[in-house]
């Protein structure tokens, strides 16, 4: 039996853990002690949900469709398939035709390639990822105040020197459990926890103080405490002068924003609100964590401005333990963004915008590039039903459960001339391709991944890939080599990297394998081989804007619409509201998330039996006054249904949302939520879609109505398309054998 080191292919907290192999199977894993992050211990997820890697339904070859079904071939029939009909596409509507769905789950390393691929062999920056989906406005709020998108502090300072800390939209406990331990770590310090969220979570439960905003009213909340801040004087007046810029106009559009207004407007207790600003602006160390429950709103940019705007006037950043702490859903979200699987950067962060960034990436990478924004994934649909993009290569992700409004997807995906898909599994994107092609995963892989805390670290193989899967840069190399490009002469990951290492120096240049080989990785930026990495972002009041200051923004909102005269009162504010709102047709608030034992789509976790188990089915939380209002009992049937589609699931009849509110997730295909979110009220400046509110009416169901529900669910993914593909493979399997 051997043990092999690796990190969790979940969450971003990435935990290190050590997997037992005997025989080419995964037997084991135990969390490895060693690991400051971890320290040892795993999630749920992290330690029981690796036997996707085992499983039986893993594509085992590629797979071209025939009608409406799949048969086997080999990888050179498959890979000439697809360069000759991109070549042909190419010729005949250029190379913005084309969009690459590139990979949160993927290592660094295979996301440089397929951003590389969409530049430099097919020539467009439509490049992007799930980011699109969680954290786009972190990347653009970030950036525009601070000058980096990404968690200003590493982990263990929150639970070693935080004395306070702010949870803002964010499920930790169930969605980063082992961050929830370094908070609740802190809190047995003597550390103060305020939580601002509509659910009764589990930190919420648990916090100091706890602040039941209703969905979306973070900006508000936030306004509310500055200005109970400077009302009071105590803002960090010396941090302000010294490295912002901008406080003038943030401090005249909060004085609008009174506890008492905004208590009216929240239901919040002024007082509460007011307690929180005083808290927040002098404890010694405050840490903001925050998650989706942020940034899933058509204002989600707006959020995270609002965010990084009570870190900057507080001074509470650039310190241990006090700092802006976005908390990625994925392993490697943040690589992925990193890496340039964005429409608008290079890797490294670069603009393709930049003549100067563009011309260093011509040279090295020996062709011309467009300087084009691309398209984001949430623009797609439109720009396929516009006949602008005709084909797309999505690298394990699984948009047609994770993407807003599913059914004006699969629509789009319908007029596509090409659909690849790389992936695990046959996934219900998968059943709608032209081609298949089947990847090694995690388990299998080398590379790194970069958790939330920028901290780079090495992902290792512990088994061998099943069939003739490869791996996602292999694929890709040998699809730019099949379409003439000789740029990408890699032979292993560590290739790859040194390439990045070269092209983004000041976040990379110092991270060799050698040196993430024998520690527990590096925080970025890390610009040399003798540079420690960067645990702390900001240090000494310093931001990679233009101007090296921090850039307050005035953050305006109301729930309808910010008033005209208000926005004109400031010099290119950013607006916020709710932008489906319930009335008399659809009078609840669908808002939507995850559940601690699955993770997003279900293509992992439900192919783990004991996460299957726990978590068998969806349950829709209502509050005990509306179920009692629907004559609704625990675990009977009720139908959610919005503008743009409906399930039927199983009540939870909790106090765990706030009357008005149901809440569901994305896990189950049976009942997956987003076939009722909202896939046109995005974000103007992120591109986010607003997944945490959709009017949706509720009525009461059936048992017979969901059997009924399930089998037409089980046609409109696919479902018997997967039994026969592996049965295909099987077959390929013997006859090749
Ligand atoms: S907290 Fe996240 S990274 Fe850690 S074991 Fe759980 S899912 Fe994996």
């Amino acid at each position: 039996m051997a043990d092999v080191m690796t990190i969790c292919p979940y969450c971003g907290t990435g935990c290190s853990m050590s997997l037992s192999v005997t025989d080419n199977k995964i037997i084991d894993i135990n969390g490895d002690p060693t690991h400051p992050v971890s320290e040892g211990e795993l999630c749920l997820k992290g330690m029981y949900g690796f036997k996707h890697v085992a499983d039986p339904g893993r594509l085992t070859t590629p797979l071209m469709r025939r009608g409406d079904s799949f048969v086997a071939v080999d990888w050179d029939t498959a890979l000439d398939a697809i360069a000759d009909q991109l070549g042909v596409i190419k010729k005949e509507s250029g190379p913005d035709a084309f969009a690459v769905f590139s990979s949160a789950r993927a290592t660094n390393e295979e996301n440089y390639v397929a951003q590389k691929f969409a530049r430099a062999v097919l020539g467009t920056n439509s490049v992007d990822h799930c980011a699109r989906l969680c954290h786009a406005p972190t990347t653009v709020g970030l950036t525009m105040t601070l000058g980096d998108g990404a968690m200003t502090n590493s982990i263990p300072e929150l639970g070693d020197v935080s004395d306070l800390i702010f949870i803002i939209g964010s499920n930790t406990a169930e969605c980063h459990p082992l961050i929830a331990k370094h908070v609740l770590k802190a809190k047995a310090r003597g550390a103060k926890l305020i939580v601002a969220d509509p659910r009764m979570t589990d930190m919420a439960n648990k916090a100091d103080l706890w602040l039941r905003i209703p969905l979306g009213h973070d900006i508000p909340l936030i306004n509310a405490m500055l200005h109970v801040i400077i009302k009071e004087g105590l803002q960090n007046t010396d941090f302000i002068r010294d490295h912002s810029n901008g406080f003038d106009d943030l401090a005249r559009a909060v004085e609008d924003y009174s506890p008492e207004r905004v208590s009216q407007m929240t239901g919040v207790p002024a007082t509460d609100i007011a307690a929180a600003g005083r808290a927040f602006a002098t404890a010694k160390a405050a840490a903001t964590l925050y998650a989706m429950g942020v940034t899933q709103f058509s204002c989600g940019t707006g959020n995270v401005v609002s965010i990084a705007n009570l870190a900057v006037v507080t001074g509470q950043i650039g310190r241990p333990g006090a700092g802006v702490c976005p908390l990625r859903g994925q392993s490697n979200v943040q690589g992925a963004c990193d890496l340039g699987a964005l429409p608008n950067v290079y890797p490294g962060g670069r603009p393709i915008t930049s003549e100067p960034d563009r011309l260093r990436f011509e040279e090295a990478w020996g062709v011309a590039l467009s300087p084009k924004v691309g398209v984001k994934i949430t623009e797609i649909p439109a720009a396929i039903l516009a006949g602008k993009v005709r084909a797309i290569i999505v690298d394990g992700e699984n948009p047609m459960m994770s993407d807003p409004n599913t059914q004006h997807f699969a629509h789009a995906l319908e007029k596509l001339d090409l659909l690849v898909v790389i992936d695990l599994f046959m996934t219900e994107t998968a059943r709608r391709a032209h081609i298949v092609l089947p990847a090694g995963g995690w388990g299998e892989k080398d590379g790194t991944f970069t958790n939330t805390e920028r901290r780079v670290q090495r992902v290792r193989p512990a088994v061998l890939a099943p069939g003739e899967a490869k791996a996602d840069w292999w694929i890709f190399k040998a699809l730019a080599e099949r379409m003439g490009y000789q740029g990408m002469a890699y032979d292993r990951p560590k290739d790859i990297w040194d390439e990045v290492r070269r092209m983004a120096p000041t976040a990379y240049a110092g991270m060799t394998y050698e040196r993430l080989e024998t520690t527990h990785g590096l925080c970025s930026p890390c610009p040399a081989e003798d540079h420690p990495g960067t645990p702390v972002l900001h240090a000494g009041g310093l931001f990679h804007t233009p101007s090296g200051k921090a850039a307050l923004k005035p953050v305006l909102f109301h729930p309808i619409s910010v008033p005209e005269e208000e926005r004109k009162a400031f010099d290119a504010p950013i607006i916020g509201h709710i932008a489906e709102r319930p009335d008399n047709e659809y009078p609840f608030m669908l808002t939507t998330g995850r559940r601690v034992y699955h993770y997003h789509t279900g293509t992992m976790t439900r192919r783990a039996p004991l996460l299957e188990q726990i978590g068998p089915e969806e349950l829709i939380e209502i509050n005990p006054a509306d179920a009692n209002a629907l004559f609704v009992r625990d675990r009977q049937y009720i139908k959610i249904n919005t503008r743009r589609g409906s399930v039927i699931a199983k009540a939870w009849v909790t106090e765990r949302v706030p009357p008005g509110v149901v809440f569901s997730t994305f896990h189950f295909w049976e009942a997956s939520s987003n076939e009722e979110t909202n896939a046109d009220n995005l974000d103007p400046l992120s591109g986010i879609p607003e997944y945490k509110v959709s009017a949706a009416q509720v009525t009461k169901s059936s048992a017979a109505d969901a059997q009924a529900s399930v089998a037409a669910k089980r046609e409109y993914y696919r479902q018997d398309v997967e039994t026969a593909a592996i049965v295909e493979m099987r077959a390929h399997a013997a006859a090749s054998a």
